[in-house]
């Protein structure tokens, strides 16, 4: 049966790895196009008297980032719902969920932090002008007031936020509502529902669906990409001097990403492991490399799964009862590569805008990279529709995203593999703690 299901998922994943392939060449054209064409035909005048040309591009652009912000209450609600639901029987949340949860809170809290404290430590952006604040004229919703340092402000701002109705929540993007409205029914639905209860089977669909939407989005990326950088561009104005100082900030930005990310995985996580298990961490790093070169090449935790559920069974010897709970749910859930650049990203964009940051902003950040990490599904790309309310919360407009689309694909492939990693890492850890707890209280 696993064999069964594991040879289709091979064939949907070499489909899924080329389109994606694919999709980031076309993503890279329009980046490259985009510019050009702005370079070659664009006016700056066109900012104050537009023309039906660049009136077409900016309804584009705009119409793009409404469809990815369209999707964000829906698809972190019923991701969540779908994998709490998927634990299926309330002994299994007991038992489980403690533990496991507590497992993704710290790996992601450390993914988070160690992302921020390099940022800080390091400093890659301070030395540089802030180019787009004088250039851009932007206004942005902000969840923190700058001018406000009260941490118990902030703190009863968020109980307000995740004690809120989930319809007000949904229809007024309240990410923090939406995830814990969507932990508190998910929960109850394992706890009162009978485990063929068809409001699962509803929920898991609904799930699906919107799936499928996000893929029809995230397929017009090239467009939505080529849209915004002709308007970036048009707004950077001409300055190549701009232009080679942004695309070398954002040359450090992947770079620093991508070593944060490593740091993360070769590490922290096996340093993890090796404390919990004491298995060594180039034993444990050879024993899931299948699974990893499956997420680095498709970009996708969900689409790993088979793969990961393989591994988890048979190379690190863990229980299925573990593997079919810590793994499905951590596709969703667990994401370390995302919180880590998501809490970058927003540093470096915000540093970009000229946006200043206090200490109250940056716990916002490391609050709401959790979050949004979260609620993204393991899909190719997924992040970047959570990635607005990281920006949303800290006032840096919502078409800073393109910046980071320019660079989107290969860092979504080492960040899919960190993921993934998190997830078998987390079965050999939850494994060995109820290997412990049992010997210490058998039932
Ligand atoms: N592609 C990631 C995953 O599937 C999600 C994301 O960060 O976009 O784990």
């Amino acid at each position: 049966m696993l064999a069964d299901c594991i040879c289709y998922h091979r064939r949907e994943l070499i489909g899924m790895d080329e389109m994606y392939r694919n999709l980031t060449l076309q993503m890279l054209l329009a980046t490259v196009l985009g510019i050009l064409l702005a370079k070659a035909f664009g006016s700056p005048q066109w900012l104050t008297s537009p023309n039906v040309f660049y009136d077409v591009i900016v309804m584009i652009k705009v119409s793009f980032l409404a469809a990815l912000k369209m999707l964000i209450a829906p698809m972190i609600f019923f991701s969540l719902i779908s994998g709490i639901s998927n634990i299926g029987n309330v002994m299994r949340l007991r038992q489980l969920g403690t533990v496991t949860l507590l497992y993704y809170l710290v790996t992601t809290s450390l993914a988070v932090l160690l992302g921020l404290a390099a940022v800080f430590w390091i400093h890659p952006w301070t030395e540089y002008p802030a180019v787009l604040e004088s250039s851009l004229n932007f206004s942005a919703e902000r969840m923190i007031d700058p001018n406000n340092s009260s941490l118990t402000l902030v703190l009863q701002q968020l109980f307000q936020l995740i004690f809120s109705n989930p319809f007000h929540a949904l229809a007024n993007l309240n990410i923090v509502g939406i995830v814990a409205n969507a932990f508190l029914l998910g929960i109850a639905m394992v706890i009162v529902l009978p485990e063929n209860s068809p409001l699962f089977t509803g929920v898991q669909h609904l799930n699906k669906v919107i799936m499928k939407v996000l893929g029809w989005i995230i397929n017009l990326l090239p467009i939505g990409i080529f849209a915004i950088i002709f308007d970036f561009t048009l707004k950077l104005g001409f300055n190549s001097d701009y232009a080679e100082g942004f695309l070398s900030q954002l040359f450090q930005f992947g770079l620093l990403v991508v070593c944060l990310t490593l740091v993360h995985g070769a590490i922290v996580l096996p340093l993890l492991a090796w404390l919990a298990t004491g298995r060594s961490p180039v034993n444990i790093l050879h024993s899931i490399m299948q699974p990893l070169l499956v997420a680095f090449s498709t970009s996708s935790s969900a689409a790993t799964l088979p793969v990961s559920m393989q591994t988890a069974e048979q190379k690190l010897a863990v229980d299925k009862s573990v593997s079919s709970f810590v793994l499905p749910l951590g596709a969703t859930m667990n994401m370390d590569g995302t919180a880590l650049f998501e809490a970058v990203a927003a540093i470096f964009l915000a540093y970009l805008y000229g946006i200043e940051l206090s200490t109250l902003m940056v716990f916002t950040v490391f609050l709401m990279a959790m979050i949004s990490s979260i609620g993204a599904p393991g899909m190719p790309t997924a992040s970047m529709s959570g990635m607005q309310i990281v920006l949303l919360a800290v006032g840096i407009p919502l078409e800073a995203i393109a910046i980071l689309l320019v660079i989107e694909r290969p860092l979504d492939t080492i960040r899919t593999t960190i993921n993934v990693e998190g997830d078998l890492i987390g079965t050999l850890i939850v494994q060995r703690y109820l290997d412990r707890n049992n010997r210490i209280n058998p039932a």
